[in-house]
C-alpha cells in the first residue's frame, strides 16, 4: 500500500497546504500519489472503508471545506509529453501550465493556458479553461482528446469522444464529481509570440476607462483577448509607487497578431485617460504570465461570477457602486471579453455554458480583515444588481464558497444537471466523490 498521512504526522500539514488558505479541510487520510497505480489504491481504500474522497493538485480552486475522508494529492504526478507531429500534449494529473508552456514552446506550440502559469492543467481544463487565446481558439476543455480517470469502483478508464462518451462529456464541466483524472491529452496551437501586457489607470479614471474599454471591446477581432481588472491596491511598500493605495483600472491584452497592428488596435485605450503604467510589447508566449502578473503567494480568497449578455451603463454604475473605491469590502472585479471562438460549439462539447454571453463579471475578495460572511454579502449585492442581464455562472471561478450543497444547481441547466446525475449514478452510485460542488447520483436511474 502506498504511503498515507494522518493528522499529527510530520508531513500532513505541508501536504495539505495549497494556494487557497481560507477553506479549511481536515481529511482522515492524505494519499500523496506519484502514479496512476497509487490513485487506484487510494480510491479502492476509500471504497473498502466507506469514505468520501477528494483530490487536490495546486489548491487554486479548492471547492469546499470538509472534515474526514481521503484526500489524494497529485503534485508528484508531473510528466509532460509533447507530440509535435500531432500538435498534442499528454500531461499527468499534477502538472501546472508553466511546465506545458515551456515544453510546447520548444516545438513552436502553445497550450490554451490562462492568466496564471501556476494553475493546474487538470482542474483548469475540467472547469472549462478560459485562455489568453480563448477568443481565437475556444475553451481548453474543447481541445481535450482523451481523459484517463480512476472512477469510484477503483478502475482506470480512458474517456474519449469514442469510448466512455458520457464520462468524457461529464468530466469537462462536472470536474471532480466522477473520479480522479490521472492524465489528460489535448491539442496545442501554433503560437510562439503575443502582443500583450497591461495598461494601468488611476482611481479618478475608473469610470471613463470602464466605458471606453466596453465600447472598444465590441469592435475587436477574435485575435484579441482582453480583460479589465479593477484592483484596490494596498497601501504597502511592496506595491510600486504610482499604484500604491490607488483603485487601479488595469486593461489586460493578449493579441495574436503583429505588434504594429496591436499598437493600432490599443491606441484608443492608451488615449482613454492618463496612464500610470504601460507594459504592452511583443513578448514570447513563455512570458504570458506577465500580462496579468497575479500574486504567486498563497492567500485566502472568496470569489463569485456571472456571465452577462451585455455591459450597459447601469451595470457599469452598479459595478462602481458595489465594488469600486467606496465599497464596504475591498474587491477585485474582472471583466472578461467573451465571444469569438468561445461562442462556437465544438464537435464534442463538454457540459454546456452560455456560449452567447458577451462578458464574464468576476468579483474576488481577499479573506483577511473581511471574513467570508461579509464578503459573501458584498458580492451578493453586486450580482443582485447585475441579475437582469446575468445568463449563468462559471463554477471554475467560484472560490471559497460555503454554499457547496446548492452551487451545482445554480450553474448547470436542469437538463444538464439531470444528465450529470445519470452519469454519476452509473460511475459513482455511492456518491464517494462528494467533497466538492456535488452532483448527486440520480436515484431513479437505471
Ligand atoms: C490566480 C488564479 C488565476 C486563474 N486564472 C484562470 C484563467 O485564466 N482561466 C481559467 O479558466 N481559470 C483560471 N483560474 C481558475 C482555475 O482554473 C481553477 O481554480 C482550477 O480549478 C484550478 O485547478 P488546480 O488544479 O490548480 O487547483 P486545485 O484546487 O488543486 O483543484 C481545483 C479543482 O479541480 C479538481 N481537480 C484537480 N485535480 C483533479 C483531478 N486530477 N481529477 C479530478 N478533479 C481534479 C479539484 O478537485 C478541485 O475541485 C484561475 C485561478 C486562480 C486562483
Amino acid at each position: 500500500m502506498t504511503e498515507m498521512l494522518r493528522p499529527g504526522d510530520a508531513e500532513y500539514d505541508q501536504e495539505l497546504a495549497g494556494f487557497q488558505i481560507a477553506v479549511p479541510r481536515r481529511p482522515d487520510v492524505i494519499v500523496p500519489a506519484a502514479s496512476a497505480a497509487n490513485v487506484v489504491e487510494a480510491v479502492r481504500y476509500a471504497g473498502e472503508h466507506d469514505l468520501p474522497i477528494a483530490v487536490q493538485s495546486t489548491g487554486h480552486g479548492v471547492a469546499v471545506p470538509f472534515e474526514g475522508g481521503v484526500l489524494v494529492t497529485t503534485h508528484r504526478m508531473n510528466g509532460v509529453r509533447i507530440d509535435a507531429a500531432t500538435s498534442t500534449a499528454r500531461v499527468d494529473a499534477g502538472v501546472r501550465w508553466g511546465a506545458v508552456i515551456e515544453a510546447a514552446a520548444e516545438y513552436g506550440l502553445a497550450p490554451l493556458s490562462g492568466s496564471f502559469p501556476g494553475v493546474g492543467v487538470v482542474g483548469y481544463t475540467l472547469g472549462g479553461g478560459f485562455s489568453l487565446l480563448g477568443r481565437r481558439y475556444g475553451l481548453a476543455a474543447d481541445q481535450v482528446t482523451a481523459i484517463e480517470v480512476v472512477t469510484a469502483d477503483g478502475e482506470l478508464r480512458r474517456a474519449t469522444p469514442d469510448t466512455e462518451r458520457d464520462l468524457f462529456w461529464a468530466l469537462r464541466g462536472g470536474r471532480d464529481n466522477f473520479g480522479i483524472v490521472t492524465a489528460l491529452e489535448f491539442g496545442l496551437v501554433p503560437v510562439t509570440r503575443l502582443y500583450g501586457g497591461s495598461l494601468q489607470f488611476g482611481t479618478e479614471s475608473l469610470a471613463t476607462v470602464l466605458h471606453v474599454w466596453r465600447d472598444w471591446a465590441a469592435e475587436m477581432p477574435r485575435e484579441m483577448t482582453s480583460s479589465l481588472a479593477m484592483v484596490p491596491m494596498p497601501d504597502l511598500p511592496m506595491v510600486p509607487e504610482p499604484l500604491r493605495g490607488k483603485h487601479v483600472a488595469q486593461i489586460r491584452i493578449a493579441y495574436l497578431g503583429d505588434a504594429a497592428e496591436g499598437e493600432r488596435l490599443v491606441a484608443p485605450l492608451r488615449a482613454a485617460a492618463p496612464l500610470l503604467g504601460d507594459t504592452l510589447a511583443e513578448i514570447p508566449f513563455t512570458e504570458s504570465g506577465s500580462i496579468a502578473n497575479e500574486p504567486p503567494f498563497p492567500h485566502g480568497y472568496r470569489a463569485d461570477n456571472a456571465t452577462v449578455s451585455e455591459l450597459n451603463d447601469t451595470m457599469l454604475d452598479a459595478i462602481l457602486e458595489h465594488a469600486g473605491p467606496g465599497a464596504p469590502v475591498p474587491t477585485v472585479v474582472l471583466l472578461d471579453l467573451l465571444g469569438g471562438a468561445l461562442s462556437e460549439r465544438p464537435e464534442h462539447p463538454g457540459v454546456d455554458w452560455d456560449r452567447e454571453a458577451r462578458f464574464t463579471v468576476r468579483a474576488l475578495s481577499v479573506v483577511d480583515d473581511a471574513g467570508m460572511v461579509a464578503i459573501k454579502a458584498a458580492h451578493e449585492k453586486l450580482f443582485d444588481a447585475l441579475k437582469p442581464w446575468s445568463t449563468g455562472k462559471l463554477l471554475t471561478f467560484v472560490y471559497g464558497d460555503s454554499d457547496a450543497g446548492t452551487e451545482a444547481s445554480k450553474v448547470y441547466s436542469p437538463a444538464d444537471l439531470r444528465r450529470l446525475a445519470e452519469v454519476k449514478a452509473a460511475v459513482d452510485p455511492a456518491n464517494r466523490f462528494r467533497l466538492t460542488h456535488n452532483v448527486e447520483p440520480a436515484r431513479d436511474a437505471g
